[in-house]
């Protein structure tokens, strides 16, 4: 792999060869982190568009990897899922999700909502009684089901899905509530609505972001609410960065809204310093 190659192909194997050792390594690091400790969960407001008010925070697994730093859950939960090592590190994840939301409910000062939202994998659905499991974790931590809520993709739509079906409104029927993230980047977005019902849609930052530039993006954002709307559920437009997004959003009837023009994921004094000096209900 010298040189430049007869056609481009020895750099691109080159290129591969490093991409393959360098996730054979996350992988095998991948391993040890849960025992080591090196994950942490930071929290992300998503706030009332109207009042300001803190609704829920979103939490967001980081891994402190002691050679690489922060290693973005982007690269990692893919491998996670191929590896399998996601139940462990899902199951990690809800627990102390639900550890931190039954710790700021005791404090019972701050003001804000403390429900936390948790990202699943889709792959955490396969074996069949998730929902299950799910109960089994909060109750373990003695967390009521209020107090957390989880998101999944669209990718969760899979052959199976009158399983995944029940195990959602399953979940629902115990007070979680389930929001459907990433709306609008799948290929099967309507279907899913079809198919399962959700308390919350995500409105994927990718549409959030062009709305201003792009008036077929404006426009599909404003249909995406109403018809949410006409399902029942509430709305969250995600990486809101400006004020003008934010204001076309409020005329659209957008209720809540998270994004960097709030605030970035935060460790959690962080965010709770930011919670105490946002607005109170
Ligand atoms: P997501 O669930 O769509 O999370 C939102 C991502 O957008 C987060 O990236 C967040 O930091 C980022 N973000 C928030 N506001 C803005 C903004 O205004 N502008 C921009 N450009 N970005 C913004 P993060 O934390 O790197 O997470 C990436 C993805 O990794 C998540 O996308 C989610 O799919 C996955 N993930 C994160 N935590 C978990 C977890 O605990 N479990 C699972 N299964 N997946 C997770
Ligand atoms: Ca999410
Ligand atoms: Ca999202
Ligand atoms: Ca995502």
């Amino acid at each position: 792999a010298k040189g430049g190659g007869r056609n481009g192909l020895a750099f691109f194997t080159e290129d591969m060869r490093e991409k393959s050792f360098e996730r054979r390594r996350l992988l095998n690091d991948l391993y040890d982190a849960l025992q080591e400790g090196q994950f942490e969960l930071h929290f992300q407001p998503a706030l009332e568009l109207q009042s300001g008010v803190i609704h829920k925070a979103e939490a967001l697994v980081r891994w402190r990897h002691p050679a690489f730093g922060m290693i973005s859950p982007d690269r990692f939960i893919p491998l996670a899922e191929e590896s399998g090592l996601i139940f462990d590190l899902g199951r990690w994840i809800l627990q102390e999700a639900a550890r931190v939301s039954v710790r700021w409910n005791a404090q019972g000062t701050s003001p804000f909502r403390k429900q936390i939202s948790v990202n699943l994998s889709p792959v955490q659905f396969l074996n069949g009684h998730y929902d299950a499991i799910v109960m089994d974790q909060l109750s373990l931590q003695g967390c009521q089901p209020g107090l957390i809520a989880i998101e999944i993709t669209e990718g969760l739509l899979l052959d199976d899905s009158e399983a995944v079906r029940s195990q959602l409104n399953n979940l629902r029927a115990a007070g979680i509530q389930v929001a459907l993230d990433d709306f609008g980047t799948g290929y099967s977005a309507m279907s899913y609505l079809k198919k399962f019902s959700m308390d919350y849609l995500k409105i994927d930052r990718s549409f959030v972001q062009d709305m201003v530039d792009a008036d077929s993006n404006k426009a599909i954002v404003e249909a995406i609410i109403v018809m949410a709307h006409r399902l029942g559920m509430k709305v969250i437009a995600e990486g809101v960065e400006t004020m003008v997004q934010a204001q076309l959003l409020r005329d659209a009837g957008c209720e809540y809204v998270q994004g960097y023009l709030y605030s970035r994921p935060l460790p959690e004094d962080d965010f709770l310093n930011f919670a105490a000096s946002a607005h109170s209900p």
